[in-house]
């Protein structure tokens, strides 16, 4: 067993991947690698960044607020930049989701990842109904639904609301049990209407929460899916007093061309959770927002019913900081405009690729792209992302395919010229993979 190095790196099989790659610095949308070579970051670097790596105004915040309060317990305690950004939030997520349907998200938890941001909504959903039912002594809500397909994180709760595959077999005895709808692809929306409903008549009054990734399912393989038919699920689980658990994570703050998804769909979630572009892609931070009466549940006499959970970190005061500065950049760029800009020239790039006899599907839902390889393997074990992986960095761009999807996900602030690299490199890259083809077949 050779080792250069003593760390596990995520999502790694170490056996048979090089090493590492050493990056120094990153400015923008591009990573500086030791030796100088420079990579443009095609996804964000996991979708996380937003405005562009190092941006000046998050490197300032976090600087200034470093030198003052780097961490305090947040229990009994409290700061400037958790009050500031809370503020900022709040008034941020009204805006987006003023005059939709739904009460309006009136509170922020905070966490440190997308997971725990996943795993505080899922126990406050529980706890929701609990703390309801011993005031009205309802049925008991035990039961929770996820959209199939769904990845909410590796944590076992969320490992437990995610589908079931390749990423959490291994642990699939210890999840609990969780109901999938069946994913709506378009065409076939009826069937996953019929189902819940069929789920709702039968179980709706012990069912707790409905947790999905509204518009497009990223680790599923940015798998998009119609606002018209996520408005009506929403609205059916409603009806039935099944709380919202909109997953954000990924396409929170502009992914999919809005500030957050639901809003396409026309309704409030009653819980939204949020992580990856929160902080700009700066800092680990995740947030679990929820309306007034999932707060009032657990607020109480007894002490019994306060929420249990804690992380240490929580409303860590550098997080805090460098996600205000990030919300205050949407509101001094025109980061919407980028986004707009982005969308278009994925569109063109679109009509390219539809037109390749290898390229099954091709999608583009606000800054991402995503395209499916013809491969004879489909899915995460599909080894055509390997290959693309290596051609594009060999040529200067991180993408990471999902199996023989190949996505586009790139920050906002990224300049035509480098876009177009991307979309030529992946173009060359979809050729160089024919030409073996044919030559192995020849
Ligand atoms: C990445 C992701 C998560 C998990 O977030 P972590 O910060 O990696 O724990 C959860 N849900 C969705 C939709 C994600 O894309």
């Amino acid at each position: 067993m050779r080792r250069i190095s003593p760390i596990w790196h995520p999502m790694t099989q170490h056996k048979i991947c090089g090493p590492a790659l050493h990056v120094d610095s990153a400015a923008g949308a591009r990573l500086k690698l030791r030796g100088g070579q420079e990579i443009i970051d095609g996804i964000s670097s996991w979708w996380v960044n937003t405005h562009g790596h190092c941006h000046p105004k998050i490197v300032e915040a976090v600087r200034a607020q470093a030198g003052k309060l780097e961490q305090v317990i947040f229990a009994g305690f409290t700061h400037d930049p958790a009050e500031n950004l809370t503020r900022k939030l709040l008034s941020t997520v009204h805006r987006a989701f003023e005059g939709k349907d739904g009460s309006a998200l009136d509170t922020v938890f905070y966490s440190d990842s997308g997971s725990t941001a996943i795993e505080v909504a899922l126990k406050m959903a529980i706890g929701f109904h609990e703390h309801k039912n011993q005031d009205e002594a309802g049925e008991k809500r035990h039961k929770v639904i996820a959209l199939e397909g769904g990845y909410h994180g590796d944590t076992f709760g969320a490992m437990a609301a995610g589908s079931r595959g390749v990423f959490n077999a291994l642990y699939e005895p210890f999840l609990f049990d969780v109901k999938h709808v069946p994913f709506p692809k378009a065409g076939q929306e009826m069937r996953s209407l019929a189902w819940l409903d069929k789920w709702l008549k039968r179980y709706g009054a012990q069912t707790a929460a409905f947790v999905f990734e509204p518009l497009v399912q990223g680790a599923a393989g940015m798998r998009v899916y119609s606002p018209k038919v996520l408005c009506k699920m929403a609205q059916m689980c409603r009806e039935h007093g099944v709380l919202l658990i909109a997953d954000e994570v990924m396409t929170g703050f502009g992914r999919t061309g809005s500030m957050f998804a639901c809003e396409q769909a026309d309704f409030t979630p009653d819980l939204l959770c949020l992580s990856k572009g929160l902080t700009g892609g700066f800092l680990p931070m995740g947030a679990t927002l929820a309306t007034e009466e999932i707060y009032k549940a657990f607020y109480h006499d007894e002490k019994a019913k306060q929420f249990f959970h804690s992380t240490s970190f929580t409303g860590n005061p550098l997080a805090c900081v460098a996600a205000l500065a990030s919300l205050e950049i949407w509101d001094e760029e025109p980061v919407m405009e980028q986004i707009a800009a982005i969308e278009a020239s994925h569109l063109k790039a679109a009509g390219w690729y539809s037109a390749r006899p290898d390229v099954m599907d091709v999608r583009v839902k606000g800054s991402i792209f995503a395209i499916d390889v013809r491969d004879d393997v489909q899915g995460y074990l599909s080894s055509i992302g390997h290959e693309i992986y290596d051609f594009m960095l060999a040529n200067g761009v991180l993408l990471r395919p999902i199996g023989n999807t190949v996505y586009i996900l790139p920050p906002y602030c990224i300049d035509q010229q480098d876009l177009e690299c991307i979309y030529e490199t992946l173009w060359r890259s979809l050729d160089s993979f024919r030409n073996d083809c044919f030559q192995q077949a020849a």
